[in-house]
């Protein structure tokens, strides 16, 4: 049967101080395993939280939320250990991809700000949907949240609408898309340079 997570078995176990939890303890199930793995990896290389949760302070009667990380709202919270194990796993294929960007000169993606940023994003979102589908069966994954994701994934496919963009995510050449969205972005970000500098006056008034 599985376990439904709520606040009151978080709140027991410690989940939101960052501790091990005695409900991941008790399942060796490999969502357990990867969810145990991940709060111990809380606390390494990352910068102090700017607020911390008391949760002894909430209100009972009243529902508090904690940030816990793009992406992770209520709705991680809301079926079981699982789909809670899928939602984190999903960031955890960000991460990388954030790094990447980085790395080649793109700091921040916006995807309002470009075509070529709101790509950007798509793909990370189908990448990351297509990870947890491929890692389905550990990640214990119902059939129901299987489809939730796929129908997810198809969306983030829908918003691929560039052919060579989609048939690189198609064919998971998710790199190679992405090679070719930071020459996009690069380009796009020389070009406006060489404008300015053309513009001195009016880009820098
Ligand atoms: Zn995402």
């Amino acid at each position: 049967m599985p376990q439904r997570v709520t606040r009151r078995a978080l709140l027991a176990t410690g989940v939101l101080a960052g501790a091990g939890a005695a409900w991941t303890s008790l399942s060796s199930s490999w969502s357990a395993r990867f969810l145990r793995a991940r709060f111990a990896e809380l606390g390494q290389q990352v910068p102090p939280a700017p607020h911390k949760p008391a949760p002894a302070t909430w209100n009972d009667n009243a529902v508090t939320m904690a940030w816990l990380g793009p992406c992770i709202g209520p709705q991680a919270f809301e079926q079981d250990m699982a789909w809670l194990a899928g939602i984190v796993f999903h960031e955890l294929v960000h991460s990388p991809q954030y790094a990447y960007y980085a790395e080649r000169g793109v700091p921040q993606v916006n995807p309002k700000r470009s075509e070529t940023e709101r790509l950007m994003i798509a793909l990370d979102e189908y990448e990351a949907y297509w990870w947890s589908l491929k890692r389905s069966v550990e990640l214990a994954l119902s059939s129901a949240q299987q489809n939730e994701i796929r129908r997810r994934a198809q969306y983030a496919f829908i918003d691929l609408d560039d052919s060579t963009i989609g048939s690189l995510a198609q064919k998971q050449q998710f790199d190679a898309a992405r090679d070719e969205l930071i020459r996009r972005y690069n380009a796009k970000a020389g070009s406006q340079v060489a404008t300015c500098r053309r513009n001195l006056s009016v880009c820098c008034a």
